[in-house]
């Protein structure tokens, strides 16, 4: 292609295959980079739940291997406040599931919702169950 003397810039042909190089990068990237993300905050789901775990462990010891109530009992001596999902936002805890109202010695935790169905986890999921550890 011959350009004129003195001419910059680019043809409207070269700008289209740019725009679409970039567009295809794009549609490659942006779904690894969905999926990145919600395993991010899945992991950081699974931390609280551990993090719960542990405090609930702790609180077993010292009241004659019983667990409370409910996880409201647990903070802030135990653990400093009860975590949310990220995925959830804020003002979503955790379902706690105690194994009898008066002195409990189990317990399931789990995540409220749907979060994390996007990663092909069931509604329920992760979960923490006493005895059982983390399940996804
Ligand atoms: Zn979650």
């Amino acid at each position: 292609m011959v350009r004129g003397c003195g001419r910059r810039g680019f043809t409207l042909l070269e700008i289209t295959i740019v725009m679409l190089i970039l567009a295809v990068v794009a549609m490659i990237l942006l779904p690894n980079y969905v999926t990145a993300r919600s395993r991010g905050r899945l992991s950081a789901c699974e931390t609280n739940l551990r993090n719960m775990a542990s405090a609930l462990e702790v609180y077993s010891t010292e009241h004659e291997r019983h667990f409370p109530a409910d996880l409201t009992a647990i903070a802030p001596t135990y653990i400093q406040s009860i975590p949310t999902c990220p995925s959830a936002g804020s003002g979503r805890p955790y379902i706690e599931g105690f194994q009898s109202a008066s002195a409990p010695s189990s317990y399931t935790l789990r995540c409220r919702g749907a979060y994390h169905v996007d990663l092909g986890l069931a509604e329920d999921a992760p979960s923490f169950q006493y005895g059982t550890g983390l399940r996804e």
